[in-house]
């Protein structure tokens, strides 16, 4: 093992848990770290966000650790995504026993769209009363989030996927989004599940188990994953990863937590689980296993942070964590 792994700890409690999440790789594998700046902090130094250098070096690197960035989030995370050439954001979200968790039989994982939509859409200002939103949605990224779909659910044993969307009133866009990935399920010999995106906000908070992999649009794979945290007990205990052709960059779905940050005290779990996936990506299914089973016994037994209810800092999770593995 050698591979490239760029870290970037952006802000806030990004600086607190990736060194975590980093050590925790270093004790299970031998690879290069390769540091690079992005964020609030580097644009007071530089005047800007994301540096083409840290742009060159994730577009070159085997995979890449994010934390988080603050008020520069938009200008670092976008364009991050575009450097893997990430058209997927794969989020799994599911309870712990011993996390107190509004829905401790939640287990899914949300496969979101991550080019297009609103986020790649124009926004204009019209009038002093007026300002329009031109939203993107192609048959061309679609139908490449339902090939992942695809061959996700059948490395699982293929029961099928649910599909999210709100075709019944955005007839052209959602239409097209919901076209794209029945069509290339049905080829692909998958079944598919159509949830209406309002429906399925209702359902997943009544009954979670309904639902297992769910293909989304993107604004509605970021707000119904944030919902999915709030049923298995916060977001410091989400990963994700933004998955490209051959490279992909993984983040905890938490952002810089100003209201902790510096403190010492954020859960670790989000990044060193995005570690986790990490290893998977690279090929290290053992690793990555070891890496969960230790995070899942830390989250049951303890120590945990104040977010889980416990007293313990970012440093004593973090050495648990270490302490548990193989
Ligand atoms: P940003 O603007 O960077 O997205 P935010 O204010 O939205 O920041 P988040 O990071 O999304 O903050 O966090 C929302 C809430 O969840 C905060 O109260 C934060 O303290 C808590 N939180 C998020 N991540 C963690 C973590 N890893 N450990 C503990 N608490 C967390
Ligand atoms: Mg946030």
């Amino acid at each position: 093992m050698s591979e490239e792994i760029v870290v970037i700890e952006g802000d806030g409690i990004g600086r607190e848990v990736v060194p975590a999440a980093v050590s925790v790789l270093e004790a299970v594998g031998d690879f290069e770290f390769v540091e690079a700046e992005a964020g609030d902090a580097v644009k007071e130094e530089t005047g800007e966000a994301l540096p083409q250098e840290t742009y060159d070096t994730v577009a070159d690197a085997d995979a890449t650790l994010f934390g988080a960035a603050g008020e520069t989030a938009a200008d670092v995370i976008l364009p991050l995504r575009t450097a893997v050439g990430s058209f997927v954001n794969v989020r799994p979200a599911r309870a712990y026993p011993g996390v107190d968790a509004v829905r401790p039989e939640t287990d899914l994982v949300f496969l979101r769209e991550n080019t297009e939509g609103v986020y790649a859409g124009h926004e204009d200002r019209l009038s002093d009363d007026l300002s329009t939103l031109t939203r993107v949605v192609t048959t061309s990224a679609s139908e490449r989030l339902a090939e992942y779909a695809c061959e996700y659910v059948e490395e699982q044993g293929n029961d099928g996927f649910q599909v999210v969307h709100k075709a019944n009133v955005m007839r052209e866009t959602d239409g097209r989004f919901r076209d794209a990935v029945v069509d290339v399920a049905e080829g692909a010999g998958v079944e598919t599940e159509e949830v209406l995106m309002d429906a399925f906000a209702t359902r997943v908070c009544l009954d979670p188990t309904q639902f297992d992999v769910v293909v989304c649009p993107n604004l509605a794979g970021d707000v119904l994953s944030d919902l999915a945290a709030g049923l298995v007990g916060g977001l410091g205990l989400l990963p994700s990863a933004n998955v490209g052709p051959d490279n992909a960059l993984f983040e905890p779905v938490h952002g810089t937590a100003p209201d902790i940050a510096g403190e010492g005290v954020a859960n670790p779990s989000a990044a060193i689980l995005s570690a986790a996936m990490l290893l998977d990506h690279l090929g290290y299914a053992d690793e990555a296993e070891n890496v969960r089973t230790a995070v899942e016994s830390v989250l049951e037994d303890g120590p945990r942070t104040a977010d889980l209810g416990g007293d313990a800092d970012t440093e004593a999770v973090t050495a648990a964590v270490l302490d548990r593995l193989d």
